[in-house]
């Protein structure tokens, strides 16, 4: 355990619980970082036509271990909207 935060980013530094599920190296993390660098964390699980259950995520404002605000509601649509034209 000698990775600092060059694991993923910004995320998982305000304390050691969500730091130690975001490397999820004991289990598959449901707190994740997406490709448009917000934070979502699963909220359950949905049926899909396939075989593998779809998750359903939210983005996580607060850390739900120690309360530290993470991101913000402006922050994430703005992150989801550049990533959209990035898409493009
Ligand atoms: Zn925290």
């Amino acid at each position: 355990m000698a990775q600092d935060a060059a694991t993923s980013g910004r995320f998982g530094t305000c304390c050691t619980e969500l730091r130690e599920v975001m490397a999820g190296e004991d289990f598959e993390p449901l707190v994740t970082e997406g490709d448009d660098g917000v934070l979502y964390f699963a909220v359950g699980l949905v049926d899909l036509e396939e075989d593998e259950p779809g998750m359903v995520d939210h983005p996580l404002y607060f850390c739900p271990f120690c309360g530290t605000r993470l991101q913000t509601e402006e922050e994430v649509q703005a992150k989801s909207e550049a990533n959209d034209e990035d898409d493009e």
